[in-house]
C-alpha cells in the first residue's frame, strides 16, 4: 500500500530545514519512500492513493518526550495551586481513580494529543502496564515506563526522607516486566523506558541499580530533575549537594538519559549535564504556568540535546511549542532567539535524538517511518503563507491539524480520529474527572479547597 500527498508544502525538518513548496511524500507501508517535487513523485508511484495536499502544509510529527496522560483529570485546578500543591490533601485525586477510570483518562490525553499533531510521546505512570494495551490500540508511536521511588512517601510530607529496598526492588521488578512485556512491541511502534522518579524520592541505591538495569536492558532511562525549589532544598539537606550533582555522585548521568525540566540548574550542573552527555526535556507550557523557565540557550551550548513534552494536565504540542519561544525570549529579553525553527526542532528532531528514534522518526526523509501531520494553512490565522513554520508556531492551533500519520498508518484522517471513540472518551472523561475530585473532598471534608465544583456536563 502506497499513499503520495501530492501538491502541498513539506517541512522536512531536516538538518538543513528545507521547505519544499507544490512538493510530494509518498508513503509505502510504514515508511517514507520519496520527498520532491509533485511532477517527480507521483508518476514514481503510478498505484498510490493520491491525497490532494494543495493549501496544506505536512509536517515531522510532534514528540512529546515527557507526559503523564491521567493528569488530564486534574485540568482546571492542578494548574494553579504551585508546585509541589499547596491544596493538602493526604493523596491526589488521580490516587484514587479506579482501573477503568484511569483507562479512560489516558485515551483522553491521547485524543488530545492526536489532535495536537503529536505521533509520538513518553508516558511516565505508576501501574502503566494496566492501561498500555489501550494506549498500543490508539495506533500512536509509545515510550512506556513506570515511574518508581524508594523514600517513604508518608513521611515525606513531615520532611523526613528515609529509603526502603524493598520498595526499590518492587518498582524496578514492576519496570522489567514492563519492558519484558512491551519493549519492541507492535513493529517496534512501542518500547519502553525505566523511570525513577526524582533526586528527592529515590536513594543512591536505586539510582545506580536503575541504571544498571537499563544498560542491561538495553532501554534508556528518565527522570525528573530540578523540578521546583523544595527538591532543591530536599537534595542539599540530605544529601549536601545540588540534585545534578547527586545524581552524578550516584552513577546515574550519563548519554542514555533523558533530564525533564532542569529549571533551576546551575552553571556547573549545566556544565556537568553537558560533558556526560545527558539530553532534556523542555517543558515550557507547564514550566510557565509554574513561574519557572529552563535556561535552554544554556543547556544546548554546554552540549545537552533538547526536546519537549507537556507533562501535566494538557497535551497540545502546539502550545508547547510557542510557550518555549515566548518562554525563551522573555527569559533572556531576547528578541530574535529562538527562532520557529528552533523550536520545531527541539519538538521533533530533538524529541527523536531524546528518545534515542533519531534513525526512525523526528524529521521527514526518505527512510524513516512515515510519523507526520498535515495542517491546513488556509485559515484566517495562517495566510499569508510567507513562512510556514513561522506561521504555524507563532500562530496554528491543534484546530488546523486535519489528518496524522504514525507508523505509515492514518490515527486521525479529515479531522476524524480513527482509532478512538471520540465522543464516548470526551463525555466519560467529563464524568470521570467529577467523580474523582468529589470523591476526594467526600473522603477529606476538612481539608480547606478554594474552588466549588460545579455538577458534570452530561
Ligand atoms: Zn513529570
Amino acid at each position: 500500500m502506497t499513499t503520495v500527498i501530492a501538491n502541498a508544502t513539506i517541512v522536512t525538518g531536516n538538518a538543513g530545514r528545507d521547505v519544499l513548496h507544490d512538493a510530494a511524500i509518498a508513503i509505502a507501508e510504514d515508511r517514507i519512500a520519496a520527498i520532491g517535487p509533485t511532477d517527480d513523485v507521483r508518476p514514481a508511484h503510478p498505484d498510490a492513493e493520491v491525497v490532494d495536499g494543495r493549501g496544506k502544509a505536512v509536517f515531522p510529527g510532534l514528540i512529546n518526550c515527557h507526559t503523564h496522560l491521567l493528569a488530564t483529570g486534574d485540568r482546571g485546578i492542578l494548574e494553579d495551586f504551585g508546585f509541589p500543591t499547596r491544596l493538602t490533601f493526604p493523596v491526589s485525586a488521580r490516587g484514587l481513580l479506579t482501573d477503568e477510570e484511569r483507562r479512560i483518562l489516558a485515551l483522553l490525553g491521547v485524543l488530545e494529543s492526536i489532535r495536537s499533531g503529536v505521533t509520538c510521546l513518553l508516558e511516565i505512570s505508576s501501574n502503566v502496564a494496566g492501561y498500555a494495551p489501550d494506549l498500543a490500540a490508539t495506533g500512536l508511536r509509545l515510550v512506556l515506563s513506570e515511574n518508581i521511588n524508594d523514600v517513604d512517601e508518608a513521611q515525606v510530607r513531615e520532611g523526613v526522607f528515609r529509603f526502603d529496598e524493598a520498595r526499590a526492588d518492587a518498582g524496578l521488578q514492576r519496570s522489567a516486566d514492563l519492558v519484558d512485556a512491551w519493549h519492541g512491541r507492535e513493529n517496534g511502534r512501542v518500547s519502553c523506558f525505566l523511570a525513577p522518579h526524582a533526586p528527592e524520592t529515590c536513594s543512591p541505591d536505586l539510582l545506580r541499580r536503575a541504571r544498571e538495569m537499563a544498560e542491561r536492558l538495553g532501554v534508556r532511562y528518565t527522570i525528573h530533575l530540578s523540578q521546583s525549589r523544595e527538591e532543591i532544598e530536599a537534595v542539599m539537606r540530605v544529601r549536601g549537594v545540588p540534585p545534578t550533582h547527586y545524581l552524578f555522585a550516584s552513577g546515574f548521568l550519563g548519554p542514555g538519559l533523558l533530564a525533564a525540566h532542569c529549571r533551576y540548574v546551575n552553571p556547573a550542573e549545566i556544565a556537568l549535564l553537558g560533558q556526560t552527555g545527558v539530553k532534556v526535556t523542555n517543558n515550557a507550557a507547564i514550566a510557565a504556568r509554574r513561574g519557572a523557565a529552563a535556561p535552554v540557550r544554556e543547556l544546548q551550548a554546554a552540549g545537552c540535546v533538547i526536546g519537549m513534552g507537556t507533562d501535566n494536565m494538557a497535551e497540545d504540542m502546539v502550545e508547547v511549542m510557542r510557550a518555549g519561544l515566548f518562554l525563551e525570549r522573555v527569559r533572556r529579553n531576547d528578541e530574535v532567539w529562538p527562532q520557529p525553527e528552533d523550536v520545531l526542532d527541539w519538538a521533533t528532531a530533538g524529541g527523536a535524538r531524546a528518545l534515542g528514534m533519531q534513525d526512525i522518526t523526528g524529521s521527514l526523509e526518505v527512510g524513516k517511518k512515515a510519523d507526520l501531520f498535515v495542517a491546513d494553512l488556509m485559515r484566517p490565522h495562517l495566510v499569508p503563507s510567507l513562512r510556514p513554520v513561522s506561521a504555524f508556531v507563532h500562530n496554528g492551533q491543534p484546530g488546523d491539524i486535519t489528518s496524522v500519520m504514525v507508523d505509515g498508518a492514518w490515527v486521525m484522517r479529515d479531522g476524524k480520529v480513527l482509532t478512538i471513540d471520540e465522543e464516548d472518551v470526551v463525555r466519560r472523561a467529563e464524568a470521570v474527572g467529577h467523580a474523582s475530585w468529589r470523591r476526594l473532598l467526600d473522603r477529606y471534608p476538612n481539608v480547606p479547597f478554594p474552588i466549588n465544583i460545579p455538577p458534570p456536563i452530561s
